[in-house]
């Protein structure tokens, strides 16, 4: 499925160029037009959907392949000493384009950037049980 106006759809169909890491049936590694690092890797589904929530089923593992894979490969030529993985889900968490993708963001000693913990800091004022409750009764 495939959404005409979205920007991450017009990229799959090969409408808009970039630099183009990987591409396969169901899915495209291209590098992010402002890289906060050194191979600064945008992952996504041709599949069109907003979040991890609405992606099908069968192209949830082949996204994640593609990231293994990806950031194996980026790991390796860029010699970085560790990689941050994320998605920003939703317009409150930062997501600016509504196509779901994974940020591969390599990692050097010294780059002074943090750790994924450290985008928010909003702990509960519940027990971490009663929490647990209401995801999982
Ligand atoms: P978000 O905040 O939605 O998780 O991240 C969207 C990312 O897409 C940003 O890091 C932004 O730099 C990147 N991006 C936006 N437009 C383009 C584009 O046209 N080409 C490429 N390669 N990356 C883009
Ligand atoms: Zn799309």
């Amino acid at each position: 499925m495939t959404d005409e106006n979205c920007l991450f759809c017009r990229i799959a169909r090969h409408e808009i160029p970039v630099e183009l890491l990987y591409e396969d049936g169901h899915t495209l590694a291209f590098l992010d037009i402002h890289p906060r690092a050194k191979g600064h890797t945008l992952v996504i589904s041709k599949t069109h959907s907003k979040n991890i929530s609405d992606l099908p089923e069968g192209e949830i593992a082949p996204l994640f392949l593609t990231v293994r894979q990806i950031a194996t490969l980026i790991r390796e030529r860029l010699e970085a000493d560790g990689l941050t993985l994320g998605i920003n889900d939703g317009s409150v968490s930062g997501q600016e384009v509504d196509h779901l993708h994974v940020h591969i963001m390599p990692r050097f000693e010294g780059d002074g950037g943090g750790s994924i913990q450290a985008v928010v800091n909003n702990p509960p004022h519940e027990f971490v049980s009663e929490v647990r409750m209401k995801i999982k009764k």
